[in-house]
């Protein structure tokens, strides 16, 4: 990780300069704290780098905490998946990972404080009455009937609530702040609920369970994180971030700072949608190469040295981060440039004969043009060779530089070869082109011309078939989700994938799962990691075209 660029200043960078400069902390402590309750995508991503990439720049620490207060949505699949994301990612966490239900006593201690203190009381309204009692916008919200409860019966109720003496949902306890507050996160919210759920670590100890805004500040009070970092729509629950802490004896009063999550163009980022294509199998599981996820993206073949780059791209701050899908490709394509062995695939096959193949030699070629350590291997040749069938055009448009009748092009690391006989069969179709070499060409220019054009190619004999998948986008639309009449899933784009069988150098057909390769002026891919076995059963997945074919053109 030490090869990453220098990161880029931001506001957080700043207040931690200032933090640190001023004596207010001498180190700092950030943590990561998704819910268990789905896989993690591009965004969360942003947010790992951030609070990860803080830690590691300051000398300071990140925590991985899940949020686990909604046990009906949770599991460990999810959080198993989450764990091997961050790793993946580059990260490791300070410790143990934590869990918002660790702390589920001294929340229910900080709330039996807060009713001593006359700061909570228990309600008995139904989510009718206090969605109507809480007011709007523009009206004041009124105190419940139950608001002056005495703090004594408070304290039976809320500890009857805990024994489960109650039906779910029948009982609250609420925050006595403002219901004239014009944040409205501030009229007396509900800080803890009855539910009789099973929880993935506690089990069924509790039938109570704490609200997130409760849980959230009092978690990161317990960790002593320094900067609570999240994304912009918790800035209205920042004041009740800041009233809990002041009124509970927290061990320290960590501070909170919103940044603007990632939007990225072309796909979705709610965690909520991203179930439901899994759901209605709209695409192939969470690690679908499609798919936005983390898992997706690794499975498509993106490095995480490419994803940091990417985040280290788009920066933080508080003005919308809307970004369009090229620009993740741009830096995965950056990074896979210099990490990419250079070997040779043909994925739509045009067979060659070489007519005057007696006597032809094969020369090692380099696997990366740059870096020298990657080694070369032996482009291998035969009486038979695949070239691209697009490579080959029987009535070549002007400026053609690749194969036409007559002509002449270099096969790459290899001879340059004329064109002599097209065949076809009986429907017309090309099937077969019949070719010679230029024995003096191997390694060397011809004799008196010029030849310009360069077709990569295989050899027939020594190629091995192999399953390509090639991916388009997700979506048709820039924006999937904005459309409020018509559901995301209208625009998913019938084409973005595409198997077809072609071929591979011998080279890459030992290739171990997540092995990533350029194939020559197609782009780079990666063995597949859930399908791709080597000697049986070869499959590589493109992550990325060599150029960007949207930004110009198409898009
Ligand atoms: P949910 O609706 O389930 O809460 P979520 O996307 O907020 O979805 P969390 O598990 O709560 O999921 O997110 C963990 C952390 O990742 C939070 O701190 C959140 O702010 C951050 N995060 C989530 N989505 C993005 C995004 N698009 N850009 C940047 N950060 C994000
Ligand atoms: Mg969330």
């Amino acid at each position: 990780m030490s090869s990453d660029a220098a990161p880029t200043s931001n506001f957080i960078r700043a207040i931690i300069d200032g933090d640190l400069a001023s004596g207010k902390h001498r180190s700092i402590a950030t943590r990561f704290p998704p819910e268990p309750n789905g896989y993690l995508h591009v965004g969360h991503a942003k947010s790992i780098c951030l609070n990860f990439g803080l830690a590691r720049d300051y000398g300071g620490t990140c925590n991985l905490r899940f949020d686990d207060t909604n046990p009906e949505k949770e599991n460990e699949e999810y959080a198993q998946s989450i764990q091997d994301d961050v790793r993946w990612l580059g990260f490791e966490w300070n410790g143990d990972v934590r869990w918002a239900s660790d702390y589920f006593p001294a929340l229910y201690d900080y709330a039996v404080e807060l009713i001593k203190k006359g700061l909570a009381y228990v309600d008995d309204l139904t989510p009718e009455q206090m969605r109507d009692y809480r007011g709007t916008l523009t009206e004041k919200g009124r105190e419940s009937p139950n608001r002056n409860r005495a703090i004594e019966e408070n304290l039976d109720l809320f500890a009857r609530m805990k024994n489960g003496e109650f039906a779910d949902g029948s009982l609250t306890l609420r925050a006595k702040i403002d219901m004239a507050s014009p944040n409205i996160n501030l009229r007396d919210p509900v800080i803890y609920r009855i539910k009789r759920a099973h929880h993935i670590r506690t089990g069924d100890d509790w039938c109570i369970y704490p609200m997130y805004d409760y849980t959230h500040c009092v978690s990161d009070a317990l960790e002593g994180i320094t900067h609570s970092i999240c994304t912009l729509e918790f800035e209205d629950h920042r004041p009740l971030y800041d009233w809990v802490l002041d009124n509970v004896s927290a061990p320290c009063h960590p501070r909170q700072y919103e940044f603007s999550r990632l939007e990225l163009h072309y796909t979705i980022t709610s965690k909520r949608k991203l179930l439901q294509l899994v759901n209605e199998q709209r695409v192939d599981g969470w690690d679908d190469p499609r798919m936005p996820t983390i898992s997706g993206m690794r499975r498509r073949g993106y490095t995480p040295e490419g994803l940091r780059e990417f985040a280290r791209r788009i920066g933080v701050s508080k003005s919308p981060n809307i970004v369009d899908l090229s620009e993740l490709e741009a830096a995965i394509r950056d990074d896979l440039e210099a990490r990419a062995p250079r070997v040779m695939a043909v994925i739509n096959p045009l067979k060659v004969t070489i007519t005057n193949f007696d006597g032809a030699q094969t020369q090692q070629a380099a696997l990366h043009p740059q870096q020298a350590e990657f080694g070369s291997r032996e482009v291998q040749f035969s009486k038979e060779i695949f070239i691209e069938a697009d490579d080959f055009a029987e009535v070549p448009p002007s400026g053609w530089k690749r194969l036409a009748p007559g002509g002449e092009v270099r096969l790459r690391h290899s001879y340059v070869m004329r064109c002599d006989e097209v065949v076809k069969d009986a429907d017309g179709k090309i099937v077969e082109l019949k070719c010679s070499i230029d024995h003096a060409t191997l390694g060397k220019n011809p004799e008196g011309r010029k030849v310009k054009g360069v077709i990569h190619f295989v050899s027939r004999e020594h190629a091995q078939p192999a399953e390509i998948r090639l991916y388009d986008r997700l979506f048709t639309v820039a924006e999937p989700d904005a459309d409020k009449e018509k559901s995301f899933l209208e625009f998913i784009n019938p084409d973005s994938l595409t198997v077809v069988q072609g071929w591979v150098e011998s080279f890459a057909a030992t290739a171990a799962p997540e092995t990533r390769y350029q194939f020559e002026r197609l782009g780079y891919f990666v063995a597949d990691r859930r399908d791709h076995k080597p000697g049986e059963r070869l499959v590589f997945n493109r992550t990325v075209a060599l150029k960007d074919s949207w930004t110009k053109g198409k898009g």
